[in-house]
């Protein structure tokens, strides 16, 4: 029978909790509560350091039947099934226009100083663009050079390819959205770090739940194995749909469960290896065959090379 949280213990569990979200953990995992009655009405001693280790195992880690003498945690999680729901609400899930919603995001990141690439040379936070209602999505790995000075993904060479796969599909740039997991230029176009796209990827993760698409493409194995948060080469993740839902948030859209996810090549890469495109081509059909689209009848050779 769910009591109600001592004031106190709920605050300290709370700050906790915003702490975690603050630094992109949102999945917390609940214990098979197994604790005698006479436990339950025990007093609840809570201590921070317990619950910060009680709501953070390793990903994918069980968690272990406590002793029967430390109750804190589970009379804590027992008595409000709500308390982290109601904690990792976003403030753009209230907003039903995805304008505003998205906006909402973008006023959130801030001047971001979340992790080192603020102090490495960005010149400004590359936040995504595009139709946010768009049943595509295209999620990249950083800005370059070109995105950190427009300010937009993907407008540099590796842009200019992307928009002639996504005009060979039938459709225009204007009508998807474009995103990658880090906002921020790394220096010198190295491959993020993980550290980093843990950081960033909890806003990607809220911008894919404000649009909602039916399907996204992660673009290179960056995208694939952040988004997909699995570590596989390209080869293994490519040729397949996967379920994918945005970690940590919910849209506040009953009826989007989530989407697809298709892995193809990153447009960078397929410059540097063009015998590829055609492997890259193959992705995009399924995509489209998911989606109903038809691609046009004759592509233009040029809308095809990079
Ligand atoms: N490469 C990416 O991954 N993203 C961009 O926006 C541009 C190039």
């Amino acid at each position: 029978m769910p009591r109600t949280l001592d004031p106190e213990i709920r605050r300290a569990l709370a700050a906790r909790i915003r702490y975690y979200n603050e630094m992109g953990i949102y999945d917390f995992y609940r214990r098979p509560v197994s604790v005698h009655t006479e436990e339950v009405a025990a007093p609840i001693a809570v201590d921070e350091k317990e619950i910060a280790v009680s709501i953070n195992p390793e990903p994918g880690e069980e968690m272990s039947p406590r002793k029967s003498t430390a109750v804190a945690m589970p009379v804590a999680i027992e008595v409000d099934e709500n308390i982290f729901e109601a904690i990792a609400l976003k403030p753009e899930q209230s907003v039903s226009d995805p304008v505003k919603a998205l906006k909402i995001i973008r006023e959130d990141l801030g001047d971001c100083t979340r992790c080192v690439l603020h102090k490495q040379g960005r010149k400004q936070i590359v936040f995504g663009v595009g139709n946010p209602t768009a049943e595509l999505m295209f999620v990249g790995e950083g800005p370059g050079a070109d995105e950190d000075a427009k300010g937009e993904p993907f407008v540099g060479r590796a842009g200019q390819l992307l928009n002639n796969m996504i005009k060979a599909m039938g459709i225009e740039r204007e009508q998807v959205y474009i995103a990658n997991i880090v906002k921020c230029r790394p220096p010198g176009n190295r491959q993020p770090e993980r550290d980093e796209c843990a950081t960033c990827s909890p806003f990607l993760m809220r911008q894919i739940a404000v649009v909602k698409p039916k399907v996204i493409v992660a673009l290179g194995a960056t995208a694939a194995k952040t988004l997909l948060a699995m570590n596989a080469s390209m080869i293994q993740l490519r040729g397949r749909f996967y379920d994918f839902r945005p970690t940590g948030v919910r849209s506040n859209d009953p009826n989007w469960d989530g989407c697809k996810l298709a892995v193809t090549y990153h447009p960078a890469f397929l410059l540097r290896d063009p015998r590829q495109k055609g492997e890259a081509w193959k992705d995009l059909q399924m995509v489209m065959k998911e989606l109903g689209l038809k691609a046009p009848t004759k592509v233009p050779r040029e809308q095809t090379d990079g």
